[in-house]
């Protein structure tokens, strides 16, 4: 196998740049268990204000931000409402059943986007049967529906609905700052109608480690403890702080590279006989397609072909491949990788021609 050379995997995969690594070098750093750290507390106190809450607290990941989040709203014998498709109900091991108690109701949205009527209708009757409906989940954007953007209105309808009906309201943001960008709405309106906001650093913002938990001042004593219990309390953690307030000086708006770059992958699939974008709409850094026409190619197959030529994209379960653009590959790159998918597509597309001529001599 060549060396991979152009990597669509996820947006997970970038490495530190060489001047985030300085500021990482160079971060003052104390006990962040005994709330010591400079360098962590400055972060905390930059992204409270980006998203427009009193307080935040640095975690080791989203995973487990989204899961304080849940212990926050929830006690054993609750359950939150979150659309089916969502990371919190898909990659996370179900942790708040195995640690906390508290069950999810899934609910199918259309590209992780879910709508009001979905909603009503779904909390429990005060009953001894019952679990308690306490929350709503939301995730913006949407993972595995391909990025996706929630609409603003349908969002703020749906938390309205939740807060007259006295559920606390969650969003999973690993990637709100795609949101904003791509929407050009600021990060504190996106996260205004919700209680507990998270935020990962190490996605496209470019960090290696790290999550932030967004809340109320008065929450935050509650969600320490949480942190604590699930393992998350780190000591000198301004090491990692460092690149994530990094981060968030530099590598907001630069998102934009990443969304044209998205575009340009889709427009170039759009414009491939035998290729097929699924979903079209390509709105922030996230491009799934799959290969049309029976017995052409799997997912797997078309995936193992491209790594042949050193570039790495995923095969979803489902018959699609994923690629995913970020700070670590080049226009040049995303150009190069767009020919490189014309010319075997259009290989394939011959291959199959010719099965057919030998099938019909
Ligand atoms: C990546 C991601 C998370 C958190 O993942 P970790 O690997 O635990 O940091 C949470 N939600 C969404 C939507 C994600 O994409």
């Amino acid at each position: 196998m060549p060396e991979i050379q152009i990597d669509f995997a996820s947006d997970t995969i970038t490495r530190p740049t060489d001047a985030m690594r300085q500021a990482m070098a160079q971060a003052a750093v104390g006990d962040d268990v005994f709330d010591e750290d400079p360098t962590v507390q400055a972060l905390e106190a930059r992204i409270a204000e980006l998203v427009g809450k009193e307080d935040a607290i640095f975690v080791p990941s989203g995973t487990m931000c989204n899961q304080i989040a849940i212990r926050l709203h929830c006690r054993p014998g609750d359950e939150f409402l979150c659309e089916e498709g969502s990371h919190i109900n898909n990659f996370e091991q179900a942790a708040h059943v195995q640690l906390s108690g508290v069950a999810p109701r899934p609910i199918r949205g259309e590209w992780g986007v879910l709508r009001l009527e979905q909603l009503e209708g779904m909390i429990r009757p005060e009953n001894v049967h019952c679990v308690r409906t306490r929350l709503v989940c939301l995730e913006n954007t949407h993972n595995r529906g391909a990025g996706r953007v929630q609409p603003f209105d349908t969002t703020q309808a749906i938390c309205a609905w939740a807060e007259k009906n006295g559920l606390a309201r969650h969003l999973d943001g690993a990637r709100l700052f795609n949101a904003v960008v791509a929407t050009g709405i600021p990060a504190s309106d996106l996260a205004k109608p919700f209680d507990t906001i998270s935020i990962c650093f190490s996605k496209g913002l470019g960090a290696p480690i790290g999550s932030a938990l967004c809340c109320s001042a008065g929450m935050i004593r509650d969600a320490r403890r949480h942190r604590k219990v699930l393992g998350g309390g780190m000591r000198q953690a301004g090491i990692i702080a460092a690149g994530a307030l990094y981060a968030l000086e530099h590598h907001i708006d630069r998102l934009a590279e990443d969304h044209a770059k998205a575009q340009r992958l889709a427009e170039a699939i759009r414009n491939t006989p035998g290729l097929e974008l699924d979903p079209d709409l390509v709105e922030t850094n996230m491009v799934f397609f799959r290969v049309c026409g029976k017995g052409v190619a799997t997912a797997q197959e078309f995936c193992a072909r491209l790594r042949a030529w050193g570039i790495r994209m995923l095969p979803e379960v489902d018959g699609r491949i994923r690629a995913v653009t970020h700070l670590d590959v080049s226009m040049k790159q995303v150009d190069e990788a767009c020919s490189i998918i014309h010319l075997m597509a259009t290989d394939l597309a011959n291959q199959l021609a010719e099965k057919a001529t030998v099938a019909n001599v």
